[in-house]
């Protein structure tokens, strides 16, 4: 990217702003510091190229709202390591992109500031998927050329699929969480959102460090053992769960990934089919686990560390602090009323212990699969296993706002839905891109890899691009 065609992007910001909803706030620096890293004889690896960071990832010189009421004027007095990543890399960030509320949702449609707009849709109001919502209308509406996107069960290759764009989630624990407003932790991960291949790599390879801040982050010595499965030439073995293949899958779809699977062999590779059974169990084991973590880390949302108040009535004799999160969107509150159930006494084994086992037995069951080893499980790896699976990123395809909000108002199960292909792959930390079927095509396979073998997963979407 040149730094005129940066400008000129810069100046259709706020018509396009207008249009899709995509941004919480604008860097108003933006020109300045693109004129500062391109005069500069310094060599950034990302000189010259625009970005934008989701609004749930900590910066210093813009507020971070995560899209909620309850944190509306809060700005962060520290930065997300990334953030200094990217900065100190040369790219400049055009502002923070909207999101469903605290990243809790599958439309782009729980946010304080209103819906995002898809723009492969103009003018007819279409969800972007989520929950990475602004990040991916930023990057589909060409005014950037990454975006920064979180994944905890899918929202940065639902919207990305939505969007046909590229949607790279990379395995837990590859890049800094420090700065990164928690979800559920333990499936968390930051998401690069691109229509290039070549971007994403060079981002990736800015954002794919240890940092001594983020005690999850990979250290180096685990960096080390790492492996991967195959070489950067040759043959892929490609597995397709038959479990992500059911029946009630729109004939579309199907139609969509048989026509990849053909280009795969085509090029080339085998395709072998595999099973995972307990992938069936993936959503009741997220929506247990996700927000039975959600529930604890969204107690500090009290008016008294973060964010709002309600003065006056907050804190008043057994009050406490219900009129202040009281402005926590519906979805948000549906989950920390849910987690909280699957934490009680009275639940505990019954949900939550039963969940993180069955957790654990679907990553044993993903690690007979591939080939390569898992450093963290201690798998060897099958020698007759495959490099990556493939599978559908979604079940549907984008549809109207209006009836998106009435199927989800009235069955919360209808948005819970689209994270079936997605919630697996982060029970187990995997790595995954969502790649589009062709162009403007909002249907979009994954390429799943082992756990750490990120670049084979680059490498197979390349083959298959
Ligand atoms: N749609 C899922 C949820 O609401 C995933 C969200 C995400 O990855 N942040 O939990």
């Amino acid at each position: 990217m040149s730094f005129k065609a940066a400008i000129s992007r810069l100046n259709r910001l706020p018509l396009i702003q207008k249009e899709y909803n995509f941004l919480t706030s604008v860097n108003h620096n933006a020109e300045r510091q693109l004129n500062e890293s391109s005069k500069s004889a310094v060599h950034y690896p990302l000189k010259n190229l625009l970005c934008a960071i989701k609004d749930n990832i900590a910066t210093s010189d813009l507020p971070t709202t995560c899209a909620s009421k309850v944190l509306e004027n809060y700005t962060s007095p520290f930065n997300a390591t990334i953030v200094d990543l990217l900065k100190t890399a040369g790219a400049v960030s055009i502002g923070k992109t909207n999101l469903d509320e605290f990243g809790m949702g599958s439309g782009g449609t729980n946010s304080h500031f209103g819906a995002t707009r898809n723009p492969l849709f103009p003018q007819q109001d279409f969800i972007v998927g989520g929950s990475s919502s602004g990040s991916a209308a930023a990057v589909a509406a060409d005014v950037v050329d990454f975006s920064i996107g979180t994944d905890t069960g899918g929202s940065v290759r639902l919207p990305a699929a939505f969007t046909s764009i590229y949607g790279f989630k990379p395995s837990y624990g590859r890049i800094s969480r420090y700065g990164v407003v928690a979800y559920a932790q333990s499936l968390d991960t930051v998401g690069i959102m691109s229509k290039s291949l070549d971007t994403i790599e060079k981002v990736f390879e800015v954002l794919n460090k240890s940092d001594q801040k983020d005690p999850t982050c990979l250290d180096d010595g685990i960096r080390s053992r790492l492996h991967t499965s195959s070489k950067l030439k040759g043959k892929l073995r490609v597995g397709l769960p038959l479990e992500f293949t059911p029946n009630g899958i729109p004939k579309e779809l199907q139609v969509k990934l048989l026509k990849v699977l053909e280009n795969i062999q085509e090029r080339g590779h085998e395709i072998f089919p595999v099973s995972i059974p307990d992938i069936k169990n993936s959503l009741p084991i997220y929506y247990t686990l996700a927000t039975a973590e959600a529930a604890s880390n969204l107690s500090r949302y009290d008016g008294v560390r973060y964010g709002m108040r309600e003065l006056g009535s907050d804190i008043i004799e057994d009050i406490l602090y219900a009129p202040t999160r009281a402005h926590l969107g519906q979805e948000v509150k549906n989950r920390i009323v849910l987690g909280n159930h699957n934490l009680s006494s009275e639940s505990f084994n019954n949900h939550y212990i039963k969940a993180q086992k069955l957790r654990v037995k679907l990553i044993d069951e993903f690690d007979h699969i591939f080939k390569c080893s898992n450093v963290l499980t201690g798998s060897e790896g099958n020698e007759q296993g495959v490099d990556v699976l493939l599978c559908l990123s979604s079940i549907g395809k984008p549809i109207p706002i209006t009836k998106y909000n009435n199927a989800t108002s009235k069955d919360p199960i209808n948005c819970y839905i689209n994270d079936i292909f997605t919630t697996p792959i982060s029970l187990a930390g995997l790595p995954a891109i969502s790649i589009p079927t062709g162009p403007s095509e909002t249907v979009g396979v994954q390429l799943v890899g082992q756990f750490g073998d990120d670049f084979t997963v680059l490498r197979a979407a390349r083959e298959i691009s």
